[in-house]
């Protein structure tokens, strides 16, 4: 199990580093009446997530839970941690079926994204606990000062969140910030439909966001927009 370190990003939110191969981070945000999870590391990281919520000032019991996607280093504690803080657990509709166990191979476009998806699908999805999504989230619904942004393309039903007042975005795996450059998931074939993850992030650029917190690697902050662009104007699809 990984040793979690908080990481404050704004006056909301802290990010859960959780120091595994991926630089995996989730992301607690700070709401009126407890915690909201963004994302729940690989399975069996729920006690890192937990004793970090804990550390934070009451009152911080986590109340849900929303995944940005259906790949295991996003769901693997959801379960578990639903269960402990009797939490509600919300992701997009075109999403849930593939959180609720649903291969992605099967919404993967081209022959590597689907290969690599159902070996995933079958050497690690049976390592999540099963997950029962409570309600279901679209594009433009706010979530305790989080606003959805649909970012379909890493996975067909990926969400990205904007809290508006501490203007931080919560991108998943829309972007990553790992080894020193930004990029597309480095993983050749767990991206599901490369073109579509290109407009997503385009859609995120026009949003003019200085400060953009990945889920694998550090925050980009101050000129989240300008690094974007930039690494789309070099980016070959
Ligand atoms: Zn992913």
């Amino acid at each position: 199990m990984p040793v979690a370190r908080l990481r404050p990003i704004s006056r909301h939110i802290a990010a859960v580093d959780l120091h595994g191969r991926f630089q995996v981070a989730v992301f607690l945000v700070r709401h009126e009446t407890g915690l909201l999870l963004v994302d729940a590391g690989f399975p069996g990281w729920h006690y890192a997530i937990l004793t970090a919520a804990e550390s934070l000032p009451q009152p911080n019991r986590i109340t849900d839970i929303v995944l940005t996607h259906a790949h295991v280093d996003h769901i693997g504690g959801a379960a578990f941690i639903a269960r402990h803080c009797d939490a509600r657990i919300l992701t997009s509709e075109p999403e849930k079926a593939f959180v609720q166990g649903k291969s992605l191979s099967h919404a993967a476009n081209g022959l590597l994204p689907r290969l690599v998806l159902a070996v995933n699908h079958w050497t690690q999805g049976r390592r999540v606990d099963a997950i029962r999504v409570d309600e279901t989230v679209t594009d433009g619904d706010v979530v305790h000062g989080l606003r959805v942004i649909a970012v379909p393309g890493h996975t067909p039903g990926q969400i990205a969140l904007w809290h508006e007042r501490d203007e931080v975005l919560l991108c998943a795996d829309a972007l990553f910030n790992v080894n020193g450059a930004i990029g597309y998931d480095p993983v050749p074939g767990m991206t599901s439909n490369r073109a579509g993850a290109r407009a997503s992030l385009v859609r995120l650029a026009k949003l003019g966001c200085k400060d953009v917190a990945p889920s694998h690697g550090p925050a980009i902050l101050g000129d989240g927009t300008e690094r974007i662009l930039r690494f789309l104007g070099d980016a070959v699809v």
